[in-house]
């Protein structure tokens, strides 16, 4: 198509879903490729606002095979992709109290033989890679040394600029406000007044996805953004947590990291609302920190240096909905990133650019993803 007024495929959004798919149809020969985005910056949304880590054990089974999947993205990228490395390995370990244990030891080898290189730690061996913690509030933990804390800058900064070196065109300050349908089929969008035709138009509006669905009339699929907060905060006086490992702990629903010579953590929130620039609740803060000092009662911070919040979006399986709208045609969603979607973008990324290309991709079974799963 080209040309100033069409593209073969017009992206609302450029977070990380965005970005990674132009990178991967720029990648697979298309350049012809317009990625709009509302804000006058890029990662000012969920991107921009993550924990920024790769952890690939997953209650969600099919997020688990994405992040498995990705992984060796990020370990070892493809050459000439990034300028500095995207993975910091210092290893997740998610903590148990003995019932999940129970459940979760006897599986540790069906993990390993469906790639996930972990092991079991007793509550000693934890205290090793991370000594603050008190060991008899947690029954053992899984530890994944592969993964660690990724550079979310780094990797969607190297997507665009592939994207952009390929021919892709990026417009910030550019939000879509409508939808240019004919004969029943997407065929663009509008942004400011003007009318941009494509072949098709795809929906990577993270938390504004439904939103966006609806404007296009597409199937009505319920993406509930959830809000979830992080603090940081100074490790006590003499305290060097830079070498510690990253813990996440199912009984005090906290995750804690180093981060940049402070520590990072997370209440686990997860409360529903509409789609908006989100913000921290105090109370929410206060009682995550009342967990965390259950567990590692030595950090309880004097006071917090950054809080902030963003959105993860769900859809009602809690898995990503990547394809055509089965009802508008022309009409392509990239949603439902949840909590995973920088460590799952690798694959994503490659699947709905090889939907867009070819109608098909022999990288992820396709079907579990489809919006259809839902009409
Ligand atoms: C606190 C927190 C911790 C997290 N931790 C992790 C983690 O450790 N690892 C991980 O992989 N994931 C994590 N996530 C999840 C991850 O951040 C998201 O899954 C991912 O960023 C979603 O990417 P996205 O591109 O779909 O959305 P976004 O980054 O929100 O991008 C969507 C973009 O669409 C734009 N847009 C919307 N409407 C329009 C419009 N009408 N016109 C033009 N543009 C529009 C928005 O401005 C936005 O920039 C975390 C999320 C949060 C909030």
């Amino acid at each position: 198509m080209g040309g100033a007024r069409g593209y073969e495929v017009v992206i609302v959004g450029a977070g990380i879903a965005g970005a990674s798919l132009a990178h991967f149809l720029a990648e697979g020969g298309l350049g012809d490729v317009l990625l709009l985005e509302r804000e006058e910056q890029l990662a000012v949304h969920s991107t921009g606002r993550s924990a920024a880590t790769l952890s690939q054990l997953d209650r969600v089974r099919t997020s688990m095979e994405l992040i498995v999947a990705s992984a060796p993205f990020f370990q070892s990228p493809p050459p000439g992709f990034a300028e500095h490395p995207l993975l910091d390995p210092i290893g997740v370990v998610s903590l148990f109290g003995e019932d999940a244990w129970s459940e979760l030891a006897p599986r540790i080898p069906a993990l390993n033989r469906f790639g996930l290189a972990c092991h079991a730690m007793t509550p000693a061996e934890v205290l090793r890679r991370s000594p603050a913690l008190d060991p008899t509030t947690f029954a053992a933990g899984l530890m994944v040394p592969g993964d660690g804390r990724l550079d979310v800058h780094e990797i969607l900064s190297s997507y665009v600029r592939h994207a952009r070196s390929r021919g892709v065109e990026l417009r910030t300050s550019s939000p879509v406000e409508g939808f240019l349908i004919e004969a029943g089929r997407c065929r663009g969008v509008v942004v400011r007044g003007e009318t941009i035709r494509a072949r098709v138009v795809v929906n990577a509006g993270g938390a504004w996805a439904a939103t966006l669905g609806a404007q296009a009339g597409a199937s009505p699929i319920r993406l509930v953004p959830h809000r979830r907060t992080i603090v940081t905060f100074a490790p006590p006086d003499g305290v060097d947590a830079s070498k510690w490992t990253f813990v996440s702990s199912d009984p005090h629903s906290v995750y804690f990291s180093p981060e940049a010579g402070d520590l990072l953590l997370s209440p686990m929130d997860e409360e529903a609302m509409e789609p908006c620039d989100a913000t921290p609740d105090d109370e929410v803060i206060a009682a995550g920190l009342a967990r965390f000092a259950h567990l590692a009662p030595s950090l309880a911070p004097r006071s917090i240096k950054r809080r902030w919040s963003g959105l993860r979006t769900f859809s009602p399986d809690r898995v990503h909905v990547v394809g055509e709208d089965p009802a508008r045609r022309g009409f392509f969603w990239l949603a439902g990133q949840g909590g995973c979607g920088i460590e799952t973008s690798p694959v994503i990324g490659r699947v709905a650019a090889d939907l867009i290309l070819r109608g098909e991709t022999r990288h992820f079974d396709a079907r579990r993803l489809d919006p259809a799963r839902f009409a």
